[in-house]
Order: structure tokens, then sequence, then C-alpha cells
């Protein structure tokens, strides 16, 4: 299984960068955990976008699932998907449909916000959209993901992937407060990709967010392989963030960065 980082910022992109997305590629199975806003324009550097198999969404923040939306676009109106000869494309009775896995109100989330100035069907008629619950163990192709709610400002789950064709266990933490449940769930993983937002703690408030010494917290007590730190600006110094996850961690860790390839 291969892990490639196509956008690690967090709720605003980084200069030139994307929001949260991770392409998974397994044997002949591909599919996207998150996209964000920014993250479309970078799966086409990597992939054609009508061959992906599914997008896994963790929450129903703007910077984990808004670009579903020029995504659905494309989908309806490129020349490719037509069923008519359009331009150099021949026309298709079979346009690309991929999967879309989100949590519960996904459907709805995107109606309303899309239906604020156009159709709002439009993602249903792009994708197939199935809204998946905390103990669902969807496959698609020969990966498999499993689900753990994590608190945030709202519904989160942190997601794990393995596949059927052996190799390890990647742990997507998500956004998320410092939390057991994260622990547990990461348990050995062989890479956890966890959040590391803050320069320090929240001050003020609900707590939604980890600061890199708390997602390395997070590595050590769960025992997993390797760290590597996401959700990170690039207007935070990302030397002190990965020594404040190494002191911690006391494991391997690094910061993520757009195109960083990992297999597992
Ligand atoms: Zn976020
Ligand atoms: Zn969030």
């Amino acid at each position: 299984m291969r892990l490639t980082v196509l956008g690690k910022s967090p709720a605003w992109q980084d200069a030139g960068g994307a929001c949260s997305g991770y392409l998974l590629e397994d044997g002949d199975s591909t599919a996207l955990i998150d996209i964000g806003n920014g993250v479309f324009a970078k799966l086409r550097r990597y992939r054609d976008y009508t061959r992906l198999d599914a997008i896994v969404i963790s929450h129903l923040h703007a910077d984990h699932f808004l670009d579903l939306i020029p995504y659905s676009y494309a989908l309806i109106y490129a020349p490719r998907q037509q069923p008519v000869p359009v331009d150099r494309w021949p026309g298709t009775d079979r346009p690309a449909r991929p999967l879309v896995l989100g949590p519960p109100g996904t459907r709805q989330t995107l109606r309303r916000i899309i239906g604020s100035w156009g159709p709002e069907d439009l993602a249903e008629r792009a994708f197939e959209i199935e809204e998946y619950a905390e103990s669902s163990t969807p496959e698609v192709g020969s990966l498999r993901f499993e689900f753990q709610a994590v608190p945030h400002f709202q519904e989160t789950y942190a997601i794990a992937a393995t596949s059927s064709n052996g190799g390890g266990r990647l742990v997507f933490g998500a956004d998320s407060r410092p939390s057991d449940n994260l622990t547990r769930f990461a348990r050995g993983a062989d890479l956890l990709l966890a959040e590391a937002t803050l320069p320090r703690p929240e001050r003020t408030g609900e707590r939604g967010h980890l600061t890199p010494a708390e997602a390395g917290d997070h590595a050590r007590a769960a025992g997993v392989r390797r760290l590597v730190l996401t959700h990170i600006s690039d207007e935070l110094d990302q030397l002190w963030a990965l020594k404040e996850a190494e002191r911690a961690f006391g494991g391997p860790v690094e910061v993520a960065r757009e195109g960083a390839v990992y297999e597992l």
C-alpha cells in the first residue's frame, strides 16, 4: 500500500498548497482519504480522476471535503464523461462514478451547500454516496477501512486502512483534541498520520486540535512504528514541530509535505 500526500495544510492552504488529502494505492485499488480545498488539482497531477475508486471523508469541515464540489462538476461536464463524442473523446455509456464514503450527514451537507447556488443533487449525480457508521468496515478493492469517532468540533472519524494483499496498517487521526480513543485505535499502527495544528493548546473554549508534542504523546502511547505530522501550516516552524514531536514520541517522525510517498 502506497500513501502519497496531496495536501497537508490546516483550514487555510499553504502557499501553493492544498488542505487535507491523501492518496492510497494498492495494486489496482485507489482511494483518497479526505478531499479538502485545493486537493482536486493536486490529485490531477498523480491520477486520472475518472479512475479513482473511492473518496473516504473523515468529517464535514471544508478543509476535508470541499473539493468534492469541483470534482462533481468534472464528472458531470468533462468532455470524456459525455455519452456522445466531444472533441477528441469518443463518448462513453459508462461515465466514471466514484464512491464517496462519508460520515452521517454527507448527502444533506452537500445538498445544502451546492443548493445555495445550483442543483442540490449535483454531487449525488456525480458520485455514488454512502454514509458510513463507526462500526462499518467497507472494502474498496483490496483496501479495507475502519473508523473511530474522535473528539473535534463536530462528528469526526479517524480512519484506518489496511490491504488484503498484506503490508501495514495506516491510521489517519483526522482532526481531534487529545483522545484515548485515538490512542487505542492507533495501537500498533505502522504509520500514524496525526494532526499537529497548534503552536500551543487552545487558550479558551473547547479543545479541538493537537500540538506536535501531543501528536507525539499519542504515537508513544499507541506504540506506532512511525509518526507523520500533518494538518500543519507552513506558517509554523516545521523544525520546531518535528523536535517537539520527536521528544514526546521517542521514535521516527516526519512532517508531511506535498508529494511525499510512504510505502506500508
Ligand atoms: Zn481540518
Ligand atoms: Zn476539522
